[in-house]
């Protein structure tokens, strides 16, 4: 069982790297693009290609009723909706079926469950994995906030339900700061979200990010492929991953990675899929599920050596699993370091014409991108323009060899992140894997003075 022709309705490295997998498996590739990406690597490479609208991604990347057009006057069996954008749009997912054509990703329930996050933390109790203490669902008035978060005790942070990208999130460090901050996530979350359904959690002070990478079948098999520390993060998002995390020994990753895979398959859910976590004092609280293939899945697949958006595709075409939990094996270490089309300084985006491009090589190093010498960034989009992807027999040998490939890397032309990258590499905390979810923060500020 396969598809013949998928549609990827995604641009950038990860139409790309969605396109390698086709290939790879003898599938035929549509790319739909912007105007402004006609140019692009992903429309290049692929084996057709439909202009689905102006640049905004509202009229292009998002604009459902084009890309099932695209996908029908080219005669494509399945779409694969890649990372953002509507990967995670459970109408989206409901269309692309209703319309015959399969998508590429779990259930459009499952993905409704995970998108509402008082549902998804009910969920995540139900199934057995540890939350945040937090108030019993959606708190509605303030009142009510106040009283959940006195018997709680301080800090807590509140939560847009619907939230996404760390908006509508405010922590209060005292029953004073409350009200302020109840008001002030409740319209944030209106204003971001057209919901302004909110609820508490306790405020963990030094966590790490942990994350579980799972995949499942239609057949009711799960497995868990270990996991990804993201806590290197600027204003919620991620900047370098690693695998597996400096925090967790054999013991710890094979106990939570079991609860999440017993979780999995008793959810039914199929594809691939990410349970995060927060983790402190040894435990673990669940904060999200992202039903979709994540940024940094290359991290899990060079310590695996599986292909997880090869296996993405075939349980979307109703085969199973090809391996099972025991022949899962974890081998040496990989980081991930997301190179942004933006300055190292001052994070402003920097899009434009590529002068120079030269990519590290060599044994262990692993790049995607849609990049190439001459091609212009256009300004509409993520500033995402490249992963580097290093794998080392243990974390030391992978941390010499990216800082040897982050030497190696030039883009000339407009401002990235490599600077960045080359800081942290040899920042002896990073060095050492002692950080939290607070470090990089910290780190930026006192570059500043
Ligand atoms: P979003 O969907 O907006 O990204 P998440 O729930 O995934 O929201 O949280 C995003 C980030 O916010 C986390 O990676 C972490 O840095 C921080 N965060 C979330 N919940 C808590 C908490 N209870 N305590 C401390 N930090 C938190």
């Amino acid at each position: 069982m396969s598809f013949e022709k998928v549609l990827i309705a995604n641009r950038g490295e990860i139409a790309l790297r969605i396109h390698r997998a086709c290939r790879e498996m003898g599938i035929k590739t549509v790319a739909v693009h912007s105007t402004a990406d006609a140019d692009a690597m992903h429309v290049k490479l692929a084996d057709e290609s439909v202009c689905i609208g102006p640049p905004a991604p509202r009229d292009s990347y998002l604009n459902i009723p084009a890309i099932l057009t695209a996908a029908t006057i080219t005669g494509a069996d399945a779409i694969h909706p890649g990372v953002g954008f509507l990967s995670e749009n459970a109408h989206f997912a409901d269309m692309v079926s209703e319309h015959g054509f399969t998508f590429i990703g779990p259930s459009a329930d499952h993905i409704r469950l995970m998108g509402d996050k008082v549902q998804a933390k009910k969920a995540a109790i139900e199934l057995g994995l540890p939350v945040v203490p937090g108030s019993d669902g959606a708190v509605e008035t303030l009142d009510e906030a106040q009283k959940t978060a006195d018997d709680m005790g301080y800090p807590v942070l509140i939560k847009a339900a619907a939230g996404g990208g760390g908006r509508g999130m405010k922590v209060a460090n005292s029953s004073e700061e409350l009200p302020n901050a109840f008001q002030m996530a409740r319209s944030e979350a209106k204003a971001g979200f057209g919901d302004d359904s909110v609820y508490i959690e306790k405020y963990l002070g030094k966590p790490r990010h942990i994350e579980i990478q799972v995949i499942g079948d239609q057949h009711g098999n799960a497995v868990h492929l270990g996991e990804r520390d993201c806590s290197l993060q600027r204003r919620h998002q991620k900047v370098l991953e690693e695998g597996p995390s400096p925090a967790l020994n054999k013991e710890a990753r094979d106990q939570i990675g079991m609860r999440v895979a017993n979780a999995i398959s008793k959810m039914g859910y199929s594809s691939a899929g990410t349970i995060e976590f927060l983790y402190e004092n040894n435990e673990f609280y669940f904060i999200e599920m992202n039903t979709r293939l994540q940024v940094e899945h290359p991290v899990t697949e060079l310590i695996t050596g599986i292909d997880v958006v090869r296996e993405q595709i075939r349980v979307a075409a109703g085969s199973p699993l090809s391996f099972s939990q025991s022949e899962v094996e974890f081998q040496g270490h990989a980081i991930e370091c997301r190179i942004n089309a933006e300055s190292s300084v001052d994070f402003r985006p920097s899009p434009g014409r590529i002068e120079g491009y030269h990519a590290p090589g060599g044994l262990g190093v692993r790049v995607d991108s849609g990049l190439y010498s001459g091609y212009s960034i256009p300004p509409y989009y993520d500033s995402l323009i490249a992963k580097l992807i290093v794998h080392g027999a243990n974390r030391n040998e992978c941390m010499m060899r990216l800082r040897r490939a982050l030497e190696e890397f030039v883009i000339q032309g407009v401002e990235t992140t490599i600077p960045l990258h080359r800081q942290l590499v040899a920042a002896s905390d990073v060095m050492d894997g002692s950080y939290d979810i607070r470090w990089l923060e910290k780190f930026l500020e006192e570059q500043k003075r």
